[in-house]
């Protein structure tokens, strides 16, 4: 007898417990659903090999206020700009951006001098610049050496000479790196983690026709590079080179 009533109650008990953690469970795929809409607002609809990924685009020389816009570098004839490092900066910018999102990626465009950059911690920040309007043929890129994440960096660089030479033809100017370029502002502004490179696309003299007629080549190889670098595994094979 005591041992049937001891059963009985175990069973009731049993039961209510059970009731009890369905409720839980209830609670718990509420809070996931919640928490799911909400990571849906935030992320882009675009599903590709970058989501996930977040990318800061810097546009060299590009500020807030119209009125002291620095144009960076610039090519003039008879005392006339006619072309400025701004404009090939923008212009590339204009085609990388919209194409990283494309592929599923979280893009910032910043400012040279953007506020943003204090502690930005994103998975990648690039700085896009053009170099002088003289004769010469080539682009570069630079890292801060005691960065934290200069590995990280190293890598970056590694697709660039890659994947950016493959596209553009240029070749790597090594010799017109600057102090500037590896003291370079946002090098020291991102957060700890966040790798930060500068690009220095071309020259705008040498390369002028590269960098305001076919920026979309421009754009091709950085676009490819930082998918060589937040997602190698995607890449093809690095074609032959044509020659
Ligand atoms: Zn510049």
């Amino acid at each position: 007898m005591i041992a049937i009533a001891i059963a009985v109650a175990l069973g009731a008990a049993l039961v209510q417990f059970r009731v009890i953690e369905m409720g839980r469970e209830a609670d718990s795929d509420r809070w996931q659903a919640s928490q799911d809409s909400t990571r849906a607002r935030r992320t882009p609809t675009v599903q590709g090999p970058l989501s996930g990924s977040s990318i800061a685009i810097l546009v060299g020389h590009w500020s807030k206020e119209d009125a002291v816009q620095d144009i960076g570098a610039i090519c003039e004839e008879n005392g006339v700009a006619t072309h400025t490092e701004l404009q090939a900066n923008q212009r590339v910018a204009d085609i990388v951006i919209p194409r990283l999102e494309g592929l599923g990626a979280r893009v910032t465009r910043l400012y040279e001098l953007d506020e943003r950059l204090n502690g930005l911690s994103v998975n990648l920040a690039l700085s896009l610049h053009a170099d002088s309007c003289i004769d010469a043929t080539g682009y570069k890129a630079a890292n801060l050496p005691t960065s934290l994440t200069r590995e990280a960096e190293q890598d970056f660089i590694a697709c660039l000479r890659n994947w950016y030479e493959h596209h553009t033809g240029l070749p790597w100017h090594a010799y017109s790196i600057t102090e500037d370029m590896i003291r370079y502002h946002m090098h020291a502004k991102v957060a700890g983690r966040t790798p930060s490179v500068i690009l220095e696309m071309g020259f705008m003299g040498g390369d002028q026709e590269l960098l305001f007629d076919r920026p979309e080549i421009v754009a091709d190889g950085i676009v490819d590079s930082i998918r060589c670098f937040l997602t190698p595994t995607d890449m093809p094979p690095l074609p032959e080179p044509s020659s």
